[in-house]
């Protein structure tokens, strides 16, 4: 779901947990604030969990993807260091299944209700029926429209259905976490914050008091979280959006907040790093112009101008629609438009003023 961050130097971040805790193992952030990780079978290996002390036992934030490496993992905690441990409730920061995968097992698991945004609980229905013969098809008309191979797209095109393998079915109900709210957790208070970009209506939680962000997957140390279009929308804006959100960040907290992140370490210099992705992604704006300024070039066509090693179809499918991110952000600009040919072939050139 994450891209490596190129082409910059690295902005200095504290790491005030140097060590991440080991599978099956728990670490101490704060009082009442616990960490762990559960693995994931891809190239970025893990997700972070986080429990924070509530009145009636611990909540959580995240779960894990569905594979039964996680759930023996899962097990091995609470067998272990959660032994005795009330989960009282569950809160899912988003819809990717690395962090809502083991949502509906954990809450039937510890009979504990599930919190998360609107759009997470609904997106992830409606990534389920991803089976569906008109979906497929119009993904791959989508792919094929952008210059993508029909061999390509015939694999991108059905890259959605492994999520119904990687996510356990949802409990019936949800309690929805909404922009501005206020939720109690124990002695300490959230404010709700939902950042768009990465996953639509992604949960953070933060603590004003003590200087806490659950940042989820919107900062993260060394890597810059994936932005896409999402082939539903096919003229959607999310790199707009994701950079409305980390603005909104800078603006909003304070300097030496500690962010906890879905992956990696710990850090403080959110201000740093979100000014940091801001240019990542201004400079991959640049190539793109630069490179349709003289032919005009698919969307498929661009692929390799910002990722330039070489990609398998699950890697292809986030490397695409990251690509069109960036394009319809120009395009929203006024600074490429958009043609499309008889055959329907959509193209793209630089407006030259
Ligand atoms: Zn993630």
């Amino acid at each position: 779901m994450v891209e490596k961050t190129g082409g910059h130097e690295a902005v200095v971040l504290r790491f005030p947990f140097p060590e991440v805790p080991a599978y099956g193992e728990i670490m101490e952030i704060r009082d009442g604030i616990l960490m762990t990780r559960i693995p994931l079978p891809y190239r970025l290996d893990h997700v972070n969990i986080y429990f924070i002390r509530d009145t009636n036992g611990w909540a959580v934030v995240d779960t894990g993807i569905r594979t039964d490496e996680a759930i023996s993992v899962w097990e091995q905690l609470f067998a272990g260091p959660l032994k005795g441990m009330t989960i009282s409730k569950v809160i899912v920061t988003h819809l990717h299944p690395d962090h809502i995968g083991l949502a509906g097992w954990l809450c039937e698991r510890c009979d504990a209700p599930l919190l998360t945004s609107y759009s997470s609980f609904m997106g992830s229905l409606y990534i389920s029926l991803g089976g569906r013969e008109s979906l497929t098809r119009h993904n791959f008309d989508f792919y094929r429209c952008h210059g993508m191979t029909d061999e390509i797209a015939g694999v991108v095109a059905i890259q959605g259905n492994e999520y119904l393998r990687r996510v356990a079915e949802l409990p019936p109900t949800f309690q929805r976490l909404l922009q501005s709210d206020l939720l109690e957790i124990g002695t300490r208070t959230f404010r709700i914050y939902t950042g768009d970009g990465h996953a639509p209506e992604q949960v953070m939680l933060y603590c004003e008091e003590e200087k806490l962000l659950f940042a989820a997957d919107q900062v993260l140390e060394q890597i810059s979280p994936n932005v896409s279009v999402f082939p539903g929308e096919p003229n959607g804006d999310p790199l707009g959006h994701y950079l409305r959100s980390l603005r909104l960040m800078q603006s909003h907290m304070p300097e030496d907040v500690l962010v906890l992140p879905g992956h990696r370490r710990p850090f403080i210099g959110l201000r740093e790093r979100c000014a940091e992705l801001e240019a990542h992604h201004e400079e991959r704006c640049d190539l793109i112009r630069d490179t349709c300024r003289t032919t005009p070039q698919s969307a498929a066509a661009l692929v390799p101008v910002l990722f330039t090693r070489k990609l398998d179809a699950h890697q292809m499918s986030f490397a695409f629609t990251e690509t069109l991110a960036h394009i319809n952000r120009l395009v929203r600009r006024g600074e490429v438009e958009q043609l499309v040919d008889a055959e329907g072939l959509i193209t793209y050139r630089t407006v030259t003023a």
